[in-house]
């Protein structure tokens, strides 16, 4: 796949992306979020619009702030409620007065836009696109330069440095397929992504997004023709991941898959492994982090057991 990598980009400071966009890049670097999770400030008429505020951290809230200087944010846009782009929405909310505008349904319990956006809708001069997949109130963002240049800030959808994750229920792989080819048919000349560097061509790296998925679908229907599969031993086989977050990643993919494939009539769920995989037993909490979701990790090694097949041929 043609990723992108970058060096590691300066912190607290803004960073200069296209006319009139900077990005500040959150102090959340791991091997999920690359270099940290971008925050895009968009100056249009005067005012900014910041796109994905950014995980709970108020050192990256002040730097957020200062890379405004005297220009009024005047928006919060969410291209979805994971944490690390939502988890400053309330704090810098409350810094500037601005309403949040995100997804009309949220998946984050308990809290809901300030501005409701549909597929279509438009807040502060930028397009909504109902984009699910890796989320389920995923939106995607149309933007013009001052040039008329057309881009999209395309959130955790499509990254130049990686793929998506797709880890159901949140995230749906049927949807998935369909809003990439939803992004396919578009012209954008760049896309800004919720991690990594600006991205150009950007249909290129979608159709070979696609293709890639297509490809891993029809490895694991080649597999399930052989015989039933767990979760975590198909994974394992699969993907060649030693890391232990990237091998929990590689198994919410395969289960995305699965579940596809049940969904469209040729997989069956049959009674779950009971004994562990070696590979459930590293899905835990890291050092320091609660399970904050309510049993997500504990979900997780449950599924990692799930067990699925052909559908059986009448005889
Ligand atoms: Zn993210």
């Amino acid at each position: 796949m043609p990723f992108l990598t970058e060096p590691e980009p300066q912190r607290g400071v803004p960073l200069f992306v296209l006319p009139g966009i900077r990005r500040v890049v959150a102090r959340n670097p791991s091997v999920m979020t690359y270099q940290g999770t971008n925050t895009y400030l968009i100056e249009v008429n005067g005012a900014l619009a910041v796109i994905d505020p950014g995980p709970k951290d108020m050192q990256h809230v002040r730097e957020v702030l200062e890379a405004a200087g005297s220009t009024p944010i005047r928006h919060i846009v969410l291209t979805h409620t994971h944490s690390d782009h939502w988890g400053a929405a309330a704090a810098l909310a409350q810094a500037t007065g601005a309403p949040i505008a995100g997804y009309k349904i949220s998946e984050k319990p308990g809290f809901s836009a300030d501005i409701p956006l549909d597929h279509g809708g438009t807040v502060a001069g930028l397009k909504a696109l109902h984009t699910p997949g890796h989320a389920a109130d995923h939106l995607c963002f149309e933007h013009f330069l001052p040039d008329g240049t057309k881009i999209l800030f395309s959130g955790d959808h499509v990254m130049s440095w990686s793929s998506s994750i797709v880890s159901p229920p949140d995230g749906d792989m049927l949807h998935y397929y369909r809003s990439l080819e939803l992004l396919l048919a578009r012209d954008d000349v760049f896309y800004l992504g919720g991690h990594g560097p600006l991205l150009a061509e950007p249909r290129i790296l979608v159709r070979e997004l696609l293709e890639h998925r297509q490809f891993r679908e029809r490895t694991i229907l080649a597999e399930l023709e052989q015989q039933d599969w767990v979760v975590a031993a198909l994974s394992a086989k699969l993907y060649d991941k030693t890391d232990p977050f990237l091998k929990a990643a590689a198994q919410r993919n395969v289960l995305a898959h699965m579940l596809k494939l049940k969904a469209e009539g040729f997989v069956e769920e049959h009674e779950p492994d009971t004994t562990p995989h070696p590979d459930t037993l590293i899905i835990s909490p890291p050092p320091g982090v609660q399970d904050e979701s309510g049993g997500e990790f504990a979900t997780m090694r449950a599924d990692a057991l799930r067990r699925f097949g052909m559908v059986a041929m009448p005889a």
